[in-house]
């Protein structure tokens, strides 16, 4: 049976902060050194650099995005067919996308091509002529 799971373009693609704040060590228990912390939302990077940005023991706010796919929600078998992926060994291409990029799963029984995540509405979106976006090739290891 095909698990119907059709997990969006922002369902998989995650994004995380990882924070570094400088701290000069102000003499009033906030020590010298780097505090690290990572977050996985706007709302929460903000809200830590909009409260560390009026600390004086703070000298700078230091930040970096990381990219994760998650695979762990990858069909496993085919959405038209049924046919599991791991008998007949699915085709993988990397498909680049707007969104981050999708697996493209080929199904060798019928040919049905399945996307993971799906085909989201960030995923037809005009892409800008001059705009390439260049990727490291991202195509996860699974099995
Ligand atoms: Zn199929
Ligand atoms: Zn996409």
């Amino acid at each position: 049976m095909a698990r119907a799971v059709k997990m969006s373009p922002n369902e998989v693609w995650r994004y995380r902060w990882d924070i570094a704040l400088v701290r000069s060590g102000d003499g009033n228990g906030l020590l010298q050194g780097e505090l690290r912390m990572t977050v996985d939302t706007v709302e929460e990077l903000s809200e830590i650099i909009l409260r560390y940005s009026y600390n004086p023991g703070v000298v700078a706010v230091h930040f970096e995005r990381r990219i994760e796919f998650d695979v762990s929600h990858v069909p496993d078998a085919c959405h038209n067919c049924g046919e599991s992926y791991s008998v007949s060994s699915a085709s993988r291409r990397w498909h680049e996308c707007e969104c981050g990029g999708h697996l493209l799963l080929g199904c060798t029984a019928c040919g049905f091509d399945q996307y993971y995540p799906r085909i989201g509405q960030e995923c037809v979106r005009e892409r800008s002529p001059h705009v390439r976006r260049h990727r490291v090739s991202q195509l996860p290891a699974v099995c």
